[in-house]
C-alpha cells in the first residue's frame, strides 16, 4: 500500500511558508487508517510499550487505536487548563514563542514502559516536553512512533536517545 496516496499536502497552510501534510485522506480509508495504525501496533510491541501517550490533538487519531489493539491505557497530553485534576506541565520554545504542555500527574507509574505516539515529527520540540513529562513522573519512554517525519527539520537528532519509528518520511 502506498501510504503518500492518503497525505494531501496544502501550501501556505496554517501560515504563509508551511506545507502542511494533512492526514484526514488516510482516516477516511478505513484500510489506509488501518494499515497506518497497524505498522505503530508492531513498533509499539517491539519495544514492549506498557502504556500510549499522545499529544492533542492529532496524537489521539493514532495514539487511542494502538492502545485499544494492545489491551493498553492512553493518557493524554494537553494544553494547559484542559485536563482536570492534578497535572505535571512544562514549558518548551517554539520558532516565535512558546507552548505548555500538561499530563495527569496520575497518568504514569514509575515503572511504566511509555510509547509517545503522535501523527507527525517535526522539530520534535512537542515531543522532546511529552518526554520531560513522563520522565518527571518516573515513566521510562521506550520510543516515540509517529505517521509522517519530516527528516529536514532533524526532530530524530532531538530524539536520538529514543527508539523512532515513522510510516512516511518528507
Ligand atoms: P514539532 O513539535 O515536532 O515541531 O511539530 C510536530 C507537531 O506539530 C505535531 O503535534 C503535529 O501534529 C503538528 N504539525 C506540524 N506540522 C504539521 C503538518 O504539516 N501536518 C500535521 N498533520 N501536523 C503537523
Amino acid at each position: 500500500m502506498n501510504l503518500k496516496d492518503y497525505i494531501a499536502s496544502i501550501e501556505n497552510f496554517p501560515k504563509e511558508g508551511i506545507l502542511f501534510r494533512d492526514i484526514t485522506p488516510l482516516m477516511l480509508n478505513g484500510e489506509a487508517y488501518k494499515y497506518a495504525c497497524d505498522e505503530m501496533v508492531r513498533f509499539a510491541k517491539e519495544v514492549n510499550a506498557t502504556l500510549i501517550i499522545g499529544p492533542e490533538a492529532r496524537g489521539f487519531i493514532f495514539g487511542c487505536p494502538v492502545a485499544y489493539a494492545l489491551n493498553l491505557g492512553f493518557a493524554p497530553v494537553r494544553k494547559p487548563g484542559k485536563l482536570p485534576r492534578e497535572t505535571v506541565t512544562v514549558k518548551y520554545d517554539l520558532e516565535y514563542g512558546s507552548n505548555e504542555l500538561s499530563l495527569h500527574a496520575d497518568a504514569v507509574k514509575k515503572g511504566d514502559r511509555v510509547l509517545i505516539v503522535d501523527d507527525l515529527l517535526a522539530t520534535g520540540g512537542t515531543v522532546e516536553a511529552t518526554v520531560q513529562l513522563v520522565e518527571k513522573l518516573g515513566g521510562e519512554v521506550v520510543g516515540a512512533a509517529f505517521f509522517i517525519e519530516l527528516e529536514a527539520l532533524k526532530g530524530r537528532e532531538k530524539l536520538s536517545k529514543y527508539p523512532i519509528f515513522a510510516s512516511l518520511k518528507y
